[in-house]
């Protein structure tokens, strides 16, 4: 099998995959046919998986998708590598993603874009780009991804392909390279719900190396998959279906909601009124956090450093202006002044008390329904370069996602259909379904049923 997807990973053209390194899996294979012998493996045991290039690991190179990260190799593997390499899962290699998960479409990684395998001029959606483009063009039956504003279930819902990013500090941020650590949140993204569930249950755990790590009993996120959907409260919020929602993306939703009414669930409309105040609170605290996570590559103790300067003022200067790209500099500098004396108040305290209003729009809609869905952003992938070059384009497409991130719930993206793209090709649209805490059960029963 292991051999199957490392053929499959050469032969591919996609720029999903960063490292491989055929003999590390092989070995990895073959300890995972011993533990089948022994009588001694787990539902997961020999089924390979390729890791997002955010979760630092021992025998891989681990980047971020960046240059300042080029050629690092970690002395330790991040806690959900360790947990999937434990329940025998074999490690296929290092997939592509935007430099340190800045990004909506994969175009900002310094290893260049990744391709959507639907439709090679379309991109994959970011930051997880390569991690759903592997899925979808069965590069690797399983993935894991990060979401911090949307990079687990805007690209799954890009490629056609199932994600879950579950309820913050349910899964180690443990050697995943941080972004915006009050939202970085670790998830599978597989074919379907099924198996991002067993996913989930071998990822999921306390973990004492991560400061906001939860502790809670182990759960089968896979325990509900049969139940039926009789009279489940499916919350539609307005903001979710207005202007800027393509028609391609809204037809396809309508059409799941009709299934899902089939299913025996009823629809009620609800109100998510702070929906539009995610974008500009999301992209001040999260380049807040950014601003701060991303001192520590100095080019002293790991990372890239420049080969010329002429003080160490001008060693920090010229390393991290050769090794940051384009993206993460604007990141840094936003971050930097809205945490800045002077503006902390008028940006940074402003943004962190709204997102507490976002939070309470959630519990308030929690009230009236089990489950909220909508589409999971306004249109299908776009084409490649179409906006490269506009940073706003890119951050106003995260609107749907963002405010999932910001409140800590879980979301979830589910294929749900095609609309067209811009050259009336095929292109992926995703269904996205936002539970309540601790909610990601009943979310994969309610994809399950669905799919
Ligand atoms: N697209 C968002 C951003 O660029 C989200 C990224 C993410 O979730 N890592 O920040």
């Amino acid at each position: 099998l292991a051999r199957l997807y490392l053929d499959r990973i050469s032969a591919s053209n996609l720029n999903a995959f960063l490292h491989v390194d055929p003999e590390l899996t092989l070995a990895q294979a073959a300890a995972a046919d011993a533990r089948l012998a022994a009588g001694n493996a787990g539902v997961l045991t020999g089924v390979p998986i390729a890791h997002k290039d955010i979760f630092v690991t021992r025998g891989l190179r681990s980047t971020a998708g960046s240059r300042m990260l080029g050629n690092y190799t970690s002395p330790f593997d991040a806690t959900v590598v360790e947990k999937l390499a434990a329940a025998g899962m074999v490690t296929l290699g290092k997939l592509n993603c935007d430099e340190f998960a800045m990004g909506s479409a994969n175009e900002n990684s310094y290893f260049g874009a990744v391709k959507n395998p639907w439709d090679l001029s379309a991109v994959p959606g970011g930051s997880s780009g390569g991690s759903a483009a592997a899925v979808a063009a069965r590069l690797t039956p399983a993935a894991t991804g990060t979401d911090t504003g949307g990079s687990i279930r805007q690209p799954a819902a890009f490629c056609g392909i199932t994600g879950i990013k579950p309820t913050y500090g349910s899964v180690s941020r443990y050697g995943m390279i941080a972004f915006a650590s009050s939202l970085d949140q670790g998830g599978p993204m597989a074919q379907t719900a099924e198996d991002c569930g067993l996913l989930l249950n071998a990822m999921v755990g306390f973990d004492e190396k991560d400061s906001t790590s939860l502790e809670r009993k182990p759960e089968d996120f896979n325990r509900l998959l049969n139940q039926s959907l009789q009279g489940l409260r499916i919350g539609v919020p307005k903001e979710f279906f207005g202007e800027g929602l393509a028609d391609d993306v809204k037809q396809a939703i309508h059409a799941a909601l009709e299934e899902y009414k089939k299913l025996g669930a009823s629809i009620v409309e609800i109100s998510l009124p702070k929906t539009e105040l995610s974008i500009p609170v999301y992209y001040v605290i999260a380049p807040a956090e950014a601003s701060s996570n991303l001192s520590r590559f100095d080019g002293v103790r790991y990372g890239h450093r420049a080969a010329e300067y002429t003080d160490l003022n001008d060693m920090y200067t010229a390393s991290r202006t050769e090794g940051f790209g384009d993206e993460v500099k604007r990141r840094i500098m936003t971050g930097a002044y809205v945490l800045s004396h002077g503006y902390y108040d008028a940006y940074y305290l402003q943004a962190q008390k709204i997102r507490r209003l976002i939070a309470q729009d959630f519990a308030a809609a929690f009230t009236q329904c089990d489950v909220i869905m909508g589409p999971v952003a306004p249109s299908v992938a776009w084409d490649l370069g179409a906006k490269s070059d506009d940073p706003v384009a890119n951050y106003l497409a995260d609107i749907f996602t963002l405010s999932t991130s910001l409140a800590g719930l879980p979301g979830m993206s589910v294929p749900c259909g095609f609309g067209q793209g811009e050259k009336n090709s095929r292109r992926p649209v995703g269904l996205q379904l936002i539970g309540n805490y601790f909610e990601e059960a009943r979310l994969l029963n309610i994809a399950h049923q669905y799919q």
